[in-house]
């Protein structure tokens, strides 16, 4: 639909201008800075920073209801630079002219509910939202959209050029990153740090065909960090992590998409999430904060992270119910099969206890839990979404099991239901499930694969077959109605077929 065709009163707010005034604020010590230049940590106190919207004031001028109809109309407009994450611009990047949005498909994500059996199994109403079918098949596009945006906006301003942006990943951040990046190649070069086989098949070969850097480190995804934050202190590169707070603001579209999705009605809804560095869970809150200081949501949902046994940094910090006697703790992470969030000192941590704290004032009660959940856990999840129609990876199997054991706890009550973040594809992660249908997983992962979920190929080729066809050597006549015959039969023995 064009513009002309909506109603009039919300006409002037279809298309928006930049707008606002965008700083990075520290968390540690409250000072201030322009956004000119590309800050991760505050130069005073070396604190992680936030994206604060100075005059944030204006947007609440304008009713929720307002803008919902905004929201919602905009959504039918053909113009590709509103259909990602700048839909909602004004809480986005109000800063960023729409010609500066680099837009590749991401976001809007679909919400599927489960079936019946599914939804037993929790006893609630489920969705999982599939966030693998985001372009480089993972959340991380949405903060991918919202940086590249950004460092589009400050080459057509001149402030910078021939950007080497740069990343450590445990996988997916280096697919997105090296895919938006590649988008810009005339002035953006990407470079991706990896830990040596602790990223999928999958995840390694995507950084590769879209023409990064692609650099192996010995250790896991916390050493990669280190260097790359070293690279970014003492060289002239770009971090794409998800320290860079730009990277959160274009992830806090998740929630608003799941506020459009259900009607801007959040009440007796639970939304489900890995944690990994922790940038996902910084952004869904500040999002759905947002959402609610504006008046667009009326409700704050219920936020459960949830975090395997084998990297648990954050479980173990709100595990102490005294915030005064609360410190954080870095852990050594073991082999996890949510590979992605196998983080044991996640950089966001200050900005989840600012937010979480915030959270939990704003709702009137406790309304962030998080939730551990075994390896095995995640995978028998996983295998039993796929097994009912879903695409989720093992951290959308992790959700399912956190949402198990939060139901457990009395956490989650029969009146509610889950929306469960499938934060990649399942392709991604296949190796797993390879794993486990073979039963070859290393021991510390310490997963024993259940028989009713497991699942084979089976080679028909019966031995008295004389003649069986080869690519390039098809077979014919009799020799290929013979083959056909037998293989038939073989295979209607094996399903247990009944002659018609
Ligand atoms: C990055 C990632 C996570 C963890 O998200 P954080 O923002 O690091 O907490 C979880 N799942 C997948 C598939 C990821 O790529
Ligand atoms: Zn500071």
């Amino acid at each position: 639909m064009k513009p002309e065709d909506f109603p009039k009163e919300i006409q002037p707010y279809l298309i928006p201008k930049p707008s606002g005034e965008l700083i990075y604020r520290c968390l540690g010590c409250g000072k201030e800075y322009g956004i000119q230049k590309l800050l991760y940590v505050c130069p005073n106190c070396g604190q992680v920073l936030l994206i604060h919207d100075r005059e944030f004031d204006r947007i609440k001028k304008i009713p929720g209801k307002t803008w919902r109809q905004i929201f919602d109309y905009r959504k039918m407009l053909n113009i590709p630079s509103l259909k990602g994450v700048y839909l909602f611009h004004e809480f986005i990047g109000p800063v960023i002219p729409l010609d500066s949005i680099v837009y590749l498909g991401e976001a809007h994500t679909p919400v599927i509910e489960s079936n019946e059996q599914l939804s037993e199994m929790a006893g609630i109403r489920i969705y999982f939202k599939n966030d693998g079918q985001n372009p480089s098949a993972s959340f991380k596009d949405r903060g991918m959209a919202s940086a590249l945006s950004y460092i589009k906006y400050l080459i057509c301003q001149g402030l910078v050029s021939d950007v080497l942006a740069i990343c450590a990943s445990t996988g997916d951040t280096s697919a997105a990153a090296a895919l938006y990046a590649s988008y810009l190649q005339q002035h953006v070069k990407s470079a991706v740090l990896l830990p040596h086989k602790k990223v999928t098949p999958q995840q390694l070969a995507q950084p590769l065909g879209s023409g990064a850097a692609v650099f192996e480190i010995p250790g896991v995804f916390d050493d990669c960090m280190k260097i790359v934050e070293a690279l970014s202190e003492n060289y002239n590169v770009a971090l794409l992590n998800s320290k860079n707070p730009w990277r959160i603001l274009g992830q806090e579209s998740y929630s608003y998409e799941i506020a459009q999705a259900f009607e801007y009605d959040l009440a007796d809804k639970v939304v489900v999430l890995p944690i990994g560095n922790a940038g996902n869970i910084t952004a869904v809150i500040s999002g759905f904060l947002k959402f609610y200081e504006t008046g667009i949501i009326e409700k704050l949902p219920k936020i459960i992270g949830v975090q395997s046994e084998h990297a648990n940094p954050v479980y173990k910090y709100y595990l102490e119910p005294d915030a005064e006697k609360r410190r954080f703790k870095p852990v050594t992470v073991r082999p996890s099969v949510a590979q992605a969030a196998m983080i044991g000192n996640p950089v966001s941590m200050p900005r989840v206890i600012h937010l979480v704290e915030k959270y939990n004032q704003q709702a009137g009660d406790q309304h962030i839990f998080v939730a551990q959940v075994t390896e095995q856990d995640i995978m028998d999840c996983q295998l039993t979404a796929n097994r009912n129609g879903h695409v989720a990876c093992t951290h959308g199997g992790e959700c399912l099991a956190g949402l198990l054991v939060a139901r457990q706890k009395g956490l989650v009550t029969d009146d509610e239901s889950a929306i469960l973040d499938s934060t990649a594809h399942a392709l991604k992660f296949s190796g797993f499930q390879g794993m486990y249908f073979e039963n070859n997983f290393p021991a510390d992962y310490h997963i024993t694969p259940r028989s009713e979920l497991t699942n084979r190929p089976k080679m028909v080729c019966p031995e008295d077959l004389k003649h069986v066809p080869a690519p390039g050597k098809p077979l014919h006549g009799e020799n290929l109605t013979h083959f056909v015959n037998r293989i038939s039969e073989e295979i209607a023995i094996l399903l247990d077929l009944q002659r018609i």
